[in-house]
């Protein structure tokens, strides 16, 4: 029996990014990631600056995303999804 689940949402996709990046998530949760950045630019580019900054410094750190900062990019997220319906 296969379960639909509901599409990621963007505060969910940024919790599981470093799983991500890390390539840590299961196949089907990786398709579901993958689907989601595609129909979402602001989930993109933050993806985009998150395999940088693992590029650069050779993993995520744990406090790479302060939680103010987290807390605006969410609320950027949500002004995007205000404007695209
Ligand atoms: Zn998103």
């Amino acid at each position: 029996m296969i379960l639909t689940r509901p599409p990621l949402k963007c505060r969910e996709l940024v919790e599981i990014v470093t799983d991500y990046l890390e390539g840590d998530l299961s196949r089907r949760d990786r398709r579901r990631f993958e689907r989601h950045i595609a129909g979402c630019e602001g989930c993109t580019s933050y993806v985009e600056q998150m395999r940088l900054t693992k590029r650069l410094l050779g993993r995520i750190p744990e406090d790479s995303i302060p939680a103010e900062a987290r807390e605006a990019l969410l609320d950027a997220f949500r002004d995007w999804r205000s404007e695209t319906g």
